[in-house]
């Protein structure tokens, strides 16, 4: 069996198609079939490597090291299961596979076109993840909107599977927005026809739409969409604003989503075990207890900078039944001396990845007060090379100490070039990415989260703990935790005499699942807790 769902967006992006479609995938995973998520994104960029969080949000790592759209984290997150490179399509990564092959003369001197060539492309990169999986079901999301030029290609490619396939093998869910005008309280349909139009001249028709809205649909609506846009009235489903989006399972399982796809691609209905996801999201939604989390970021203007992280943070309170209230905090604001105040009555600190010198120097002031306060610390790659910075200037007296990305010519540089980056000059796919080895120490905080001695966690990163310092800041109470399997990379450090200061070379946030937090998260939200009633006591 192999069957395909194809998720389209309307009117406008942003719907939420991805959680449409990790919503689908799970639902479709909890019945037992082997599903294989994957997003089309429709720019010329080869991979989410070269883009700025500023436009496109958080870059996500696969374990293979493919540098993705943030997309592909929730996908994570929903089914919790690995994906891989297969499982993100780019056009620029459709263009530059096929005119590799023209320059090695695989098409034998025929004109190269984008019917059939690059459609062709695109096909086989959609059936590639199942095959390599054994997958049965595909849930392909398309990004953008139906209209848009930069997504012809791909529907056209989607346009030629539904004709080359039997009946039952494909099925089309189309999100759009229904906006409702505030003079008159309406809810309008139009731009839902529309799009649907639009869908339809490319020679799509749905088979479902997900009509996001800020409250439930009136049945008037659902009829009047299911008539003007050719659809059966029970396909039409309703997409109210939720209290999280995994609360969107629970509602598609209730509109009967999954059972509408399994009609459509005739498969068997069988029962859905949603118990344990809908306890957590209960327990997500009623938290019994809270703590203040302060994120110090150069993003913070655009929390999906940071997306996997708050999930994260999210997914391990949900476990422990404690709620993290996240503080964004602006690096650059910590300069002018006011960091104590702005720090002041936070549980815990958390210092994300980043790139540049902008914010370093505030980033530095809030590792400081964490240090010195004895407030819970968790520093995530640059904040594992500020963590080092702040204690070789501050505690060894280094006061020029820093990252040789920032100041080539410092006399103390204690985070340095990995040596396999010194000759890379590309970007783009270039950094130490994915999935690396360690190796804990016994007695560590990192040991006990674990619980085990060696880990595998993910990458994303030029420059390293320099071991030419290591024995200096070891002796001055910095304990190298974690190490690459030959003791060389340094990829875990902690401080002696603090009750949780836990930094590291690799991005924990990109595992953290919603029914598999990553025990980093907890171990660092239940010391936040652990800080709160030690400071009111
Ligand atoms: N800029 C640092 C490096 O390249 C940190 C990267 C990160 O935080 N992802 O090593």
């Amino acid at each position: 069996m192999r069957k395909y769902i194809f998720v389209t967006g309307g009117v406008l992006s942003g719907l939420g198609k991805g959680v449409i479609s990790s919503s689908i995938g799970l639902l479709l995973k909890l019945q037992g079939y082997s599903v294989s998520l994957q997003k089309i994104d429709p720019y010329v960029n080869v991979d989410a490597g070269t883009m700025n969080p500023y436009e496109h949000g958080e870059v996500f790592v696969t374990r293979d090291g493919k540098e993705t759209d943030l997309d592909i984290g929730r996908y994570e997150r929903f089914l919790d299961e690995e994906l891989s490179a297969a499982n993100y399509i780019t056009t620029g990564q459709v263009y530059w596979n096929v005119i590799r092959k023209e320059r090695s003369g695989k098409y034998l001197g025929h004109t190269v076109q984008i019917i059939p060539h690059i459609t062709d492309e695109i096909k086989r990169l959609i059936r590639q993840p199942l095959e390599e999986n054994s997958a049965e079901i595909g849930v392909i999301e398309i990004g953008g909107t139906v209209g848009d030029i930069e997504s012809l290609p791909f529907l056209e490619a989607l346009r030629q599977m539904k004709d080359e396939l039997p009946r039952d093998d494909t099925f089309f869910i189309h999100v759009t927005l229904l906006p409702r005008l505030s003079t008159s309280d309406e809810l309008k349909t139009k731009p839902t026809q529309h799009s649907v139009k639009e869908l339809r001249g490319i020679g799509i028709q749905p088979n479902a739409i997900v009509a996001r809205c800020d409250k439930p649909l009136p049945e008037s609506v659902k009829q009047k969409i299911a008539l003007f846009c050719d659809v059966a009235r029970e396909n039409v489903i309703e997409d109210p604003d939720l209290p999280s989006i995994y609360h969107a399972p629970l509602l598609m399982f209730e509109h009967g989503l999954h059972d509408r796809v399994a009609e459509g691609l005739n498969i068997e209905k069988k029962p859905v075990p949603l118990k344990e996801w809908a306890s957590l999201v209960a327990r997500l939604e009623n938290p019994r207890r809270r703590v203040r989390v302060g994120i110090v970021g150069k993003y913070i203007e655009l929390e999906d900078s940071y997306i996997s992280i708050s999930e994260a943070l999210l997914h391990a309170g949900a476990h422990e039944d404690i709620k993290a209230d996240i503080e964004w905090i602006s690096a650059e604001d910590l300069i002018s001396g006011s960091a104590a105040d702005r720090l002041a009555g936070l549980n815990g600190i958390l210092i994300p990845g980043g790139f540049g010198h902008r914010g370093v120097e505030g980033k530095l002031e809030a590792v400081e007060y964490a240090r010195t306060q004895k407030i819970p610390y968790f520093g995530l790659c640059l904040g594992l090379q500020c963590a080092v910075i702040e204690f070789a200037r501050n505690v060894l007296g280094w006061s020029q100490a820093n990252t040789t990305e920032n100041d080539p010519n410092t006399p103390h540089p204690v985070i340095a070039l990995l040596q396999e980056q010194s000759q890379v000059t590309q970007k783009g796919g270039t950094m130490r990415l994915g999935i690396y080895e360690s190796v804990l120490a016994q007695g560590s905080i990192s040991r006990r989260c674990y619980g085990q001695d060696e880990i595998e966690e993910r990458h994303r990163h030029r420059y390293e703990f320099n071991p030419a310092f290591r024995d200096r800041l070891e002796g001055a109470g910095l304990r190298v935790t974690g190490t690459s399997a030959d003791g060389q990379l340094v990829e875990i450090i902690e401080l002696e005499g603090h009750p949780w200061f836990v930094a590291v070379q690799f991005h924990p946030e990109f595992t953290s699942r919603f029914l598999s937090p990553h025990p980093l998260f907890r171990g660092f939200i239940k010391s936040c807790l652990e800080q709160q009633s030690s400071s009111s006591s």
